[in-house]
């Protein structure tokens, strides 16, 4: 063989050597790429779907979707109004449920480079702000949330504590409600609401749609009636908008197969939402308890949020750690009462948001808790409460004889010297459990303090 011939030989085989190490490179690449999962939201077209900003294009079958509006959020794409059945992909889905994709990482660039082209960076303009005020109410709930404008109130606290609810409206100039949410008919959740369906103007009014035989639900429904007020019972996977930031129902108690079975009806049917703004999010549950939190898990709607509001004033029946785990805030905000009896917050919650390093605000210590969100950061009026404090419960309270005011919501032991005073138009004798008082709404009388002298 001539030494040209072999010089040949062994050029053809580093060609070929080149050519079969690129192949097996691009092979290698490929199965890399196969992993590469992006989480998808769709997001149903109920409610609001902020039609302002929508973005609409068709792409060739499964890897650009037809969408009318998205956002990247972190590592997730966020879409709404998307109805497969109309583009004929061919992915099925469940309207708000999130569903997992899978794309090439060239794939992917090429849509990176589209979107970069036709969506705006940050699709919340910078003037967009939104602020969740979690009012001190003492023991219950009142969340006021406003947004470039709008105002949106998450239930309204014991009836005693109305005028700290009304009196923050008005402060902040709030006379009209684009949406109202009674999480459920609990009255430390509904008490004040009677007074804000009258006094506010209400578009939206949600309520689950489960009853209950109190004065103070009857007087929701009366005052609802009396203005003409709809009551909505939300759907699960409805988004509904709020200035630049929207919200989806992810939970009422209706939603599942099981719901009657649960053993606290009532604080599991519970409407809760997710509230974005931007890249930030806030988790409202009202009073949901386990049972609601596993269910939830179950739906597959999107519950990782920055800011988790505590389950039931952070009482032993709700965040469970699986539950926890999924929303994996960064802080929680518990609204309860000072020195209340029921011994909120529990030590297992405050254990577990201490264990999982979660930045912790309470109205009982702190009073009012302004959270600010500017769409990327979210910022406080006040820094986190490092007391780990544990409510403590006061006895469980017998039936006892009580005299009520029914005026001043106070009530009383038959011996207190207040008694007598009680004008006979106002005063009530009754036989019951002091704790239930609490919870429609009554007070501690200061003189003979009812409540306390039992535990
Ligand atoms: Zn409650
Ligand atoms: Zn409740």
């Amino acid at each position: 063989m001539s030494m040209l011939k072999k010089r040949q030989r062994e050029i053809q085989f580093l060609i070929l050597l080149t050519f079969a190490l690129l192949m097996l490179r691009a092979a290698l690449v490929h199965a890399a790429e196969g992993k590469l999962t992006y989480t998808v939201e769709y997001y149903a077209n109920g409610g609001a779907a902020a039609p302002d900003r929508q973005v609409k294009v068709s792409g060739k079958k499964k890897e650009v979707f037809r969408l009318s509006m998205q956002r990247p959020y972190r590592d997730r794409y966020l879409f709404r109004g998307w109805n497969t059945k109309k583009d004929g992909s061919g992915v099925t889905y469940q309207p708000g449920r999130m569903i997992t994709v899978k794309r090439s990482r060239r794939k992917a660039r090429l849509y990176a480079k589209w979107e970069k082209k036709h969506i705006p960076e940050d699709d919340i303009p910078a003037s967009s702000q939104m602020e969740v005020h979690f009012i001190d109410v003492g023991q219950g709930d009142a969340t006021l949330i406003l947004c470039d404008g709008e105002a949106m109130l998450v239930d309204a606290c014991n009836p005693v504590n109305v005028e700290a609810v009304q009196g923050y409206l008005d402060l902040k100039g709030v006379t009209k409600l684009r949406y109202v949410i009674a999480t459920h008919p609990h009255t430390d959740h509904i008490g004040g609401m009677p007074g804000i369906i009258t006094n506010y103007d209400i578009d939206t009014f949600f309520m689950p749609s489960v009853s209950v035989a109190t004065p103070i639900y009857e007087n929701v429904i009366q005052a609802a009636k009396d203005r003409n007020l709809q009551i909505t019972s939300p759907v699960p996977g409805q988004t509904y908008a709020l200035g630049q930031a929207f919200f989806q129902i992810v939970s009422t108690g209706k939603l599942y197969k099981n719901s009657s079975t649960y053993e606290d009806s009532i604080n599991d049917c519970s409407i809760c939402i997710r509230l974005d703004h931007g890249e930030n999010r806030y988790l409202l549950v009202g009073d949901a308890g386990k049972e609601a939190e596993l269910d939830m898990m179950k739906t597959g709607y999107s519950l990782s949020a920055d800011v988790y509001k505590a389950a039931h004033h952070a009482s032993a029946s709700g965040s469970v750690e699986a539950f926890l785990d999924a929303v994996s805030p960064e802080y929680s905000v518990i609204s309860c009462g000072a020195g209340n009896i029921f011994g909120y917050p529990h030590a297992r919650v405050l254990n577990l948001f201490r264990k999982k390093g979660i930045k912790v605000f309470r109205t009982d210590e702190q009073g009012t808790i302004v959270s600010v969100s500017d769409g990327k950061e979210i910022t406080w009026n006040l820094s986190p409460s490092f007391s780990w404090a544990v409510g403590i419960k006061k006895r469980a309270s017998a039936v006892r004889q009580f005299v009520l005011n029914t005026k001043t919501m106070i009530f009383h032991t038959p011996e207190c010297r207040y008694v007598k005073s009680i004008p006979k138009k106002n005063r009530k004798d009754v036989k019951a459990k002091s704790t239930d008082l609490i919870l429609e709404g009554y007070r501690v009388c200061n003189g003979c303090i009812p409540a306390a002298g039992e535990g």
